[in-house]
């Protein structure tokens, strides 16, 4: 019964709850200045300008210094594919406790991700939301052949196929693969934002961004989809 009732009471839960959510190791929101989307968003840039260019920095733009006991306010949240090839904190150049990072092979929106990222907007105060994408997403190959073959592939592997077939299905023919993740990395961010109505609200104000990026494994430049 209880259990029930505190289920019932998260699922209901306003941005301001989730904010006073009190798990540790971490900040409430408005602790320190936030910043604007379009600030975290040249961040964002500058740091992968610096590590594209082999000058990697590690820059902390956290108020709360370099001590991780003290909490953490990251200044903006990343969806990333689960490739080991992509590495969020290496690809914008900042030091551990300014990226709040959510991965899964295809970068999709799922639940739990979906919530993490909630968290991290209502609680944590990010203010922008990227989706990752990357070039030769095998994720992203997987979802096409079963496409084609019309076959989904088994266990769980299916969970994160049928989460990007939506995406890419609908290409005209003759499309290549970074049209098709291209494609999922927009269809995800627009799934963040349709399915979260605490994403939605903060986006409706102007406090949270969203946008999406395909990281060139070969460059190691972001090309961002949408600003
Ligand atoms: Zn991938």
């Amino acid at each position: 019964m209880e259990m029930s009732r505190r289920r019932f009471m998260i699922l209901g839960a306003s941005a301001a709850t989730l904010a006073a959510i009190p798990l540790a190791g971490t900040t409430a929101a408005g602790a320190a200045e936030q910043v604007s989307p379009a600030e975290a968003l040249r961040r964002l840039k500058l740091g992968n300008t610096r590590s594209a260019s082999g000058k990697l920095v590690a820059k902390n733009y956290s108020p709360l210094g370099s001590t991780p006991a003290k909490g953490q306010q990251p200044f903006a949240a990343i969806l990333s594919c689960g490739d080991s090839r992509v590495v969020p904190d290496n690809i914008f150049d900042t030091a551990p406790g300014n990226l709040f990072v959510v991965r899964n092979a295809g970068n999709v929106c799922e639940d739990v991700g979906l919530g993490s990222l909630e968290f991290a907007a209502a609680a944590l105060g990010v203010s922008l939301i990227v989706v990752l994408g990357h070039t030769h997403c095998g994720a992203v190959v997987a979802s096409e052949r079963s496409i084609i073959s019309g076959d989904l592939p088994p266990t769980h592997l299916d969970d994160f196929v049928r989460r990007i077939i939506p995406a890419v299905e609908d290409l005209p023919p003759g499309h290549s693969t970074n049209d098709s993740i291209a494609a999922n990395a927009s269809y995800q961010a627009r799934k963040v934002e349709s399915r979260s109505s605490t994403i939605s609200r903060m986006t409706s104000t102007g406090k949270l961004g969203i946008v999406s990026g395909i990281y060139g494994l070969g460059s190691g430049q972001v090309t961002w989809l949408q600003e």
